[in-house]
């Protein structure tokens, strides 16, 4: 089995593109395509960024139990697909969630071993400079976006690892070493090198 991962952060604070540079550099982990009631920005795509969904969809979805998490965030929906995760980890491969601060909390309740991970920009200058770079959203959005970082970040504390993304290579490396770490869990060796064990025990 792999390993379950959430990265969160205050929207802006770079959190999917260090995790779209993580993926480009650490084989062996996926991202979870979370399903979303959000209307596309311009260059996202169906299944590649998310599944966009109509809201009667997405309430349908939540009835059928589809969803391992799903919160609102922003006024709009976001879920994560409970097969697609226990897919992908039976098939031995890590899996990333970026999802928000509330969808933590329930995976935490469902999976207690995932290891999450809370992104922080160095200051509230440099994310809002961040989310107006982007040149994604409308100002409305922006501004609400903004507003809402502060009751995100409040829950940073809850998270396995913080990382500031000030330099973004040092960011990234932050990242990276977290997921290296935890594969050399004990835990985890223990399962996989257990022929090893054996043959480094026997007495002879
Ligand atoms: P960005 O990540 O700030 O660029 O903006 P998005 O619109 O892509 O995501 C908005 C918020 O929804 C973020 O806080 C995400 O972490 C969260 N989010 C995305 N996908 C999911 C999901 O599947 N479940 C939950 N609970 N939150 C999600
Ligand atoms: P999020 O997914 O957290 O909303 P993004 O990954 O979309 O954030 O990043 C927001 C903007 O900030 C993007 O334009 C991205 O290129 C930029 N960015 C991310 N990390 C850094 C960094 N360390 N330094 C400067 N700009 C960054
Ligand atoms: P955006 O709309 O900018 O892509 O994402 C905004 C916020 O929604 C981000 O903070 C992101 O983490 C969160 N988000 C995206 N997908 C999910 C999801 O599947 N579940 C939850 N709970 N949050 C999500």
């Amino acid at each position: 089995m792999g390993t379950l991962f959430i990265v969160a952060a205050p929207s802006g604070a770079g959190k999917s593109t260090l995790v779209n540079a993580l993926l480009g550099r650490e084989p062996g982990i996926s991202l979870s395509i979370s399903h979303t009631t959000r209307p596309p920005r311009p260059g996202e795509q169906y299944g590649r960024h998310y599944y966009f969904v109509e809201r009667t969809d997405f309430q349908r979805e939540v009835a059928e139990g589809i969803f391992l998490e799903h919160a609102e965030v922003h006024g709009n929906f976001y879920g994560t697909s409970r097969e697609t995760v226990q897919d992908l980890l039976g098939q031995g491969r890590d899996v990333l969630l970026e999802i928000d601060w509330q969808g933590a909390a329930q995976v935490r309740k469902a999976k207690p071993d995932v290891v999450s991970v809370f992104i922080l920009p160095p200051s509230r200058a440099e994310l809002e400079r961040r989310l107006r770079g982007r040149g994604s959203d409308s100002e409305e959005v922006i501004e609400r976006r903004l507003r809402n970082s502060r009751g995100e970040i409040a829950h940073a504390h809850e998270f396995d690892y913080i990382i500031v993304n000030d330099r973004f290579e040092d960011a990234l490396d932050g990242l990276q070493a977290i997921v290296r770490a935890v594969r050399q869990r004990s835990t985890l060796q223990c399962q996989r090198h257990e022929g090893l064990l054996r043959e480094l025990l026997i007495e002879s």
